[in-house]
Formats: structure tokens, C-alpha cells, sequence
């Protein structure tokens, strides 16, 4: 049977469909409403949620799938589902205490994963969420240690204009409401500003030293793609999901011709209508209609999804 894989979800915001925006609404603002609704969601709420994004996975013919998993909840359903991939555990935070003891968490718990008796279809990694929600420190310890420990590494990156923006100049992009406060508190200002763009910030670090799985990368230069290939990252595509939330195209057809490895992943149902690969495809078709051929788009889908993502 051929691979279909998904390499990027959050399965346990499955339940959270009513958040994903029918038309194009501002990234940030959406963060925001999707932390306000984060702050109050119980444990079962959490694992149900899982469930249903499992069950939907499965009815697509899902194969192999890169999940994030915030609250870590995600692991022992995955590892039991029958699907093959990789579940990453989440670190995010500038208070360096704070995130420093949930990376030593995180290791402790990658570890029990391994020894599981079931360890092997699913891999356990870690996330590191993003260059503008992670204290430089913690990006830098934690992609060492995932490159030391031969464990799979994942960053959302180069994502939103306000994510470059903000590392470029430490302007906080404009948001009122209720969720304001929220949003501030999430893009709390590193100690310096690091003046570089997303990718050329993570390689200073770093980063991409581990290889990390690039989730997004839209906003990139060509000299941008340049560090990526060279790293030997492989990038996740998730077309809809930028549609939605305003992040602009992704240059495909400049992956691709630098041979960097392109998978395409939905992102939760709280920014894409669907778990579908198939639906993501579709439209990445017609969004690069004129500059990638469609069966090179659809051979995207078909690649399988795991232990040779990080080890060459
Ligand atoms: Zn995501």
C-alpha cells in the first residue's frame, strides 16, 4: 500500500473546528483566540479530542502523520492507533527557568517513549513551537540535544510577515480586544531583539544543525532556501491553513528545484477545514497551478513519513 501522510496536525485542537475561519482573517489575531480558548480545556476534553482527529485520519486513508502535541496527551493514543510517524512534545517560552524545566520534562518523557514496548511505527520528538515564542537559549539546548540524542526535531517557522517582522525589529504587530493581552503575552520580547529573519536566526542558533522539520517556511529568501538545503531540513507545505490565517504563498517550485524535501500537512482543524492530505493536495494544485506540475504535487503526499526524515 502507498504511504499517505499528513506531517502536520495538532490532533489534540481536533475539537476546536469552530475557530478555523471561513475567509482570510490575521495570524495573530487567530493566535490569540486560539490561546483564550486553550486557557480552560480539561484533560478528557483534550484526549477526546485526539480521538476524533485519529478516527478522522484514519477515514482518509492516513497513513503516516507528524503530530505536535502541547500537552503530550497525544502520545500514547498515536503510538496504539495502527498510523506510522512522528509525535513531537511542545516546549515553548521566553522565562528561561520555566521552559528549561519543561525541556528536562520533555527529555524524560521522550525517553519513557522510547522504551515503550510499542516504540518503533511512532517516533517521539520534541517541537520547539517557534524562533518568536522560544527564549534563544532554549532553541539553542534543545537542538543540541535533539542532535546529540538522534531524536526528531520540528519548529513552526518563517510563518506569518508579523513573525519576520518581529524578529527583524521587536515591533509587536497591532491587536485589540481581548485578545491583546494574550497575544503580548505570547510574543513577549526576547532579552535583544535578534535583528535576522527567521531561518538565518535558527542556523546562528544552531537549529538547524538537528535537522529540524520546517514547518510553513513561507516567508523565506533565497538564500534562505540556500541554508535549508544545505542543513538538509525538509519543509511541511500546509497551503490551506496559510490561506486562511493570511500567510501568503509558499515558493514550491523554489523548494523544489533546490531539492529540498517538500511534505504537505493540513495543521489542525482549527485553522484548515479538514484532516485530509488529499483536500490539502487539491488545492496546492490550483494555488501553483502555473510553476509546479500537479503530479509532482501529488507525489507529495505519498512519501512516507518517520525514521529516515532525520537520519540520512
Ligand atoms: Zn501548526
Amino acid at each position: 500500500m502507498s504511504p499517505l501522510t499528513n506531517a502536520h496536525t495538532h490532533l489534540e485542537l481536533t475539537d476546536l473546528a469552530h475557530l478555523c475561519p471561513t475567509k482570510p482573517v490575521s495570524f495573530v489575531s487567530w493566535m490569540g483566540r486560539l490561546a483564550w480558548n486553550l486557557r480552560k480545556r480539561s484533560n478528557t476534553q483534550v484526549q477526546a479530542s485526539i480521538e476524533h482527529g485519529i478516527a478522522e485520519l484514519q477515514v482518509c486513508g492516513t497513513t503516516h502523520v507528524g503530530d505536535i502535541t502541547q500537552t503530550w496527551l497525544s502520545v500514547e493514543p498515536l503510538m496504539t492507533s495502527g498510523l506510522q510517524g512522528v509525535v513531537y512534545l511542545e516546549v515553548i517560552g521566553y522565562n528561561k527557568n520555566k521552559a528549561f524545566k519543561r525541556l528536562e520534562q520533555a527529555k524524560i518523557e521522550i525517553g519513557r517513549a522510547r522504551r515503550h514496548p510499542n516504540y518503533g511505527a511512532v517516533q517521539v520528538g520534541l517541537s520547539l513551537h517557534a524562533p518568536y515564542s522560544c527564549h534563544p537559549d532554549l532553541l539553542r539546548a534543545g537542538a543540541e540535544w535533539c542532535r546529540a540524542e538522534d531524536v526528531p526535531l520540528c519548529i513552526h517557522t518563517a510563518e506569518s510577515p508579523a513573525e519576520t517582522k518581529f524578529l527583524l525589529s521587536g515591533k509587536l504587530p497591532f491587536v485589540k480586544g481581548p485578545v491583546a493581552s494574550l497575544v503580548k503575552m505570547l510574543l513577549a520580547l526576547p532579552a535583544s531583539v535578534p535583528g535576522l529573519r527567521p531561518i538565518p536566526y535558527l542556523a546562528q542558533l544552531g537549529v538547524l544543525a538537528a535537522r529540524p522539520l520546517l514547518v510553513h517556511a513561507v516567508h523565506v529568501t533565497g538564500d534562505d532556501i540556500g541554508l535549508i538545503a544545505k542543513a538538509g531540513c525538509a519543509v511541511v507545505h500546509c497551503p490551506r491553513s496559510n490561506d486562511r490565517l493570511s500567510c501568503g504563498r509558499m515558493p514550491l517550485e523554489r523548494y523544489l528545484a533546490a531539492g529540498v524535501r517538500v511534505y504537505l500537512g493540513t495543521d489542525s482543524r482549527a485553522s484548515s477545514p479538514d484532516l485530509d492530505v488529499r483536500a490539502e493536495a487539491e488545492f496546492a494544485q490550483r494555488l501553483h497551478a502555473d510553476l509546479v506540475e500537479s503530479q509532482k504535487i501529488a507525489q507529495l503526499i505519498h512519501q512516507p513519513f518517520g525514521i529516515d526524515l532525520f537520519r540520512s
